[in-house]
């Protein structure tokens, strides 16, 4: 998808403050932080959204939360993180390419919104 700005972040087309990247997945921090640790994972392969996994793609997903597992580790999250995934209009989904935030680096309290 060649204009999709998370598959030219993920080819190092756009820069990104990367923090990690293995053969199906990218990590980077958001440009707009909404907590002392903010990080979008992406898979590398275009995805549109949540509702575009599939059983045929569903591993992509699935190597997304390795990674953030991983990523939470490496960033010293050992009190906890949110995982957060927008999907579509309603869900407030702004970047057409599946992501999921990490946020955390504080008590992040117990309601959603
Ligand atoms: P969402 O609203 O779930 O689609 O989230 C999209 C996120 O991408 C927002 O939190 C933006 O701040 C973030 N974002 C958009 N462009 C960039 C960029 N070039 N580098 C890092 N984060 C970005
Ligand atoms: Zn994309």
């Amino acid at each position: 998808m060649t204009d999709c700005i998370f598959c030219k972040i993920a080819a190092g087309d756009i820069p990104s403050d990367k923090v990690y990247e293995d053969d199906l997945v990218y990590a980077f921090r958001d440009i707009n932080p909404q907590a002392p640790r903010h990080i979008l994972v992406i898979p590398k392969t275009h995805i549109p959204s949540a509702a575009h996994i599939t059983a045929e793609n569903a591993y992509l997903a699935g190597a997304c939360f390795g990674a953030i597992a991983t990523i939470a580790q490496a960033e010293g999250l050992d009190g906890g993180f949110r995982v957060i995934n927008n999907c579509g209009t309603d869900g407030g989904q702004t970047v057409g390419h599946l992501h999921f935030h990490i946020l955390g680096g504080k008590h992040l309290g117990e309601r959603l919104l």
